[in-house]
């Protein structure tokens, strides 16, 4: 499908007349796009960098009901957040998995803690399942022997899901792109088209892979901006007021071993009260996040600031003092903003977190939500659609995504474990078995200490749509975030498979090298 000369024979299609364009690559556009093929019409889906480039491979990568929307009495949001869990654990084996939390209560927390536990009773209530449990100080130790801090007061444990945020969305586009959907990474809109009566009636696109200057016309019955934070750019352009507030959340990387976590933990910060998380995920500790007015400029990739930082080290010295946790532990560091739309509220944690669509002068706005939630938002656009596209034939209930075979026959004489073997399967779904071609075979042993494999890599680049080579490391693999310094000290067997696949010479890998170093150093480390 993203085999080679994919991009030419995409750009030579681009030239007719759609029933849907959605502008945006993230988890939004990708969840219509799905939906809109599930619906037999003709989409186009358009990203102006990489897929998932921008918020979607920036999150905390939970699938999650979300414990602080009941603080905020977003009740709504948390029973389709739920729901939503239930359904992708199901739906997504292998890409989204359950995860056990432990709730730390601290002498001194500005939420009581039987509030925590009276939330919990309602989580699991809308579950439809009773799994979570209270626990004293020792038995919260016992669990989690890294949590040392002596003003542990007992706790609880529960249940949420993780997934990798940027694979659920390439796992969406492919599955749709193969039912007939056309997607584009590298590919801006420039500027909205529009009818003598003003109404949206298509863009025009410009490639921004490097490799050609073209431009291109392109006309749609409806377009959709799925922009993300970056929706108030093409809205502006329709002279409509800006309705977002992009908020940053940072997040720190650190070895497993540094704080070994078999579980997730949460607590509320001893500065702020705000609940934080240290997420085991793909043998690292994920920490975070952070909630924060981002004012820079949105064209440059969002960084952590120093302010960020001290805040997120302070909770983890707090609450896992043995540990001597300091700076130099930090692997690497991210930072996504948050499309939120503004509500005007001082705190920006109290923002809501649910989804809007506005329609103006044709064009359709889906933004806000949640990774979580991407389904309800492609259904409710769709659903919206119908005011432009007539009567449009679509089952809620399809699945978002293709069931997996229980067991896939190439699997079965490849020597992996069967978590492995599901992995693959969650990340790849049908794909799966590509990874086992005779030449991918030998390859198929781990990148460094991580859980990704080198065929894994190769299978990346030759075949799903890579143009730079962050899209390869930060987002299809993600050792750019696992390794130290972004996996520099791989580079050489990178190259190796990397020049085979795209064809790439000797100037071109060493600029991909140069300009991934120093995205790395700006927006993935701290310095
Ligand atoms: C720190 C943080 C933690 C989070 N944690 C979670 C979590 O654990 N669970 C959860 O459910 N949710 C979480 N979220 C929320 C979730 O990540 C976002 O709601 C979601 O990723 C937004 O997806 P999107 O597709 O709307 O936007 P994006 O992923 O940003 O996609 C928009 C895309 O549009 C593209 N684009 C912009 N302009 C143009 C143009 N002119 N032409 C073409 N393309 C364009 C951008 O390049 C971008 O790729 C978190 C968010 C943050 C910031």
């Amino acid at each position: 499908m993203w085999d080679k000369g994919w991009r030419e024979r995409v750009w030579s299609q681009l030239d007719q007349e759609w029933d849907i364009l959605i502008i945006g690559g993230g988890i939004t556009g990708a969840g219509i796009l799905r939906q809109a093929t599930h619906a037999g019409l003709r989409v186009l889906l358009v990203e102006a960098h990489d897929f998932a480039s921008g918020t979607s491979s920036r999150s905390s990568k939970l699938v999650h009901g979300g414990m602080r929307y009941l603080k905020n009495a977003q009740f709504k949001l948390t029973l389709e957040s739920v729901s939503e869990r239930e359904y992708l654990v199901r739906q997504g084996r292998g890409l989204v998995n359950r995860l056990g939390f432990l709730y730390a209560s601290l002498r001194g927390d500005k939420m009581p803690r039987f509030v925590f536990g009276a939330g919990l009773i309602l989580y699991d209530l809308m579950a439809r399942q009773w799994s979570h449990r209270a626990y004293d100080t020792l038995d919260l130790r016992e669990l989690c022997p890294p949590l040392t801090t002596p003003a542990l007061t007992g706790g609880y444990r529960y249940f949420d899901a993780q997934t990798d945020d940027a694979r659920l969305v390439l796992r969406l586009i492919r599955e749709a792109v193969e039912a007939g959907g056309v997607a584009l990474n590298y590919a801006r809109v420039e500027h909205l088209l529009k009818t003598q009566q003003g109404q949206v009636c298509g863009a025009v696109v410009r490639d921004t892979s490097g490799e050609s200057m073209r431009e291109i016309e392109v006309r749609a019955r409806l377009v959709i901006n799925a922009t993300g934070v970056w929706s108030d750019a093409l809205r502006v352009a329709l002279e409509r007021a800006p309705r977002l507030r992009p908020l940053r959340g940072s997040h720190l990387v650190l070895p497993w071993a540094r704080l070994p976590l078999t579980r997730a933990v949460t607590f509320l910060h001893p500065r702020d009260g705000r609940p934080v998380f240290a997420l085991p995920w793909e043998g690292v500790v994920i920490f975070g996040t952070t909630d924060v007015d981002h004012p820079s400029e949105l064209h440059t990739d969002p960084a952590i600031s120093a302010d960020e930082f001290d805040y997120l080290l302070t909770a983890l010295q707090h609450v896992f003092p043995q540990q001597e946790l300091t700076a130099n532990d930090v692997l690497a560091t991210f930072s996504g903003v948050r499309p939120v739309v503004n509500t005007g509220k001082a705190d920006p944690s109290k923002e809501s977190r649910e989804h809007a669509i506005w329609e103006e002068d044709g064009l359709l706005t889906v933004c806000g939500g949640k990774l979580t939630t991407f389904r309800l938002m492609a259904r409710d656009a769709l659903r919206a659609a119908r005011k432009q596209l007539g009567h449009i034939e679509f089952d809620p209930r399809r699945p978002m995504l293709n069931p997996v075979p229980e067991t896939l026959d190439a699997l079965t004489d490849v020597r992996l474990s069967a978590a492995q073997r599901l992995r693959l399967l969650g990340r790849y779904g049908a794909d799966a078995t590509r990874l086992f071609d005779a030449d991918v075979r030998a390859e198929l042993t781990p990148i460094a200490s991580t859980p990704y494999l080198w065929a894994e890599l190769r299978h990346a680049a030759r075949a799903e749509g890579v143009v730079h080579l962050d899209d390869l490391l930060l987002r299809r693999v993600r050792i750019g975030l696992l390794l130290p310094n972004g996996g520099l000290e791989w580079m050489p067997r990178v190259r190796a498979i990397v020049q085979a696949e795209l064809g790439w010479d000797d100037a071109r890998w060493e600029r991909e090298v140069q300009t991934y170093t120093q995205l790395w150093r700006r927006a993935y480390s701290f310095q």
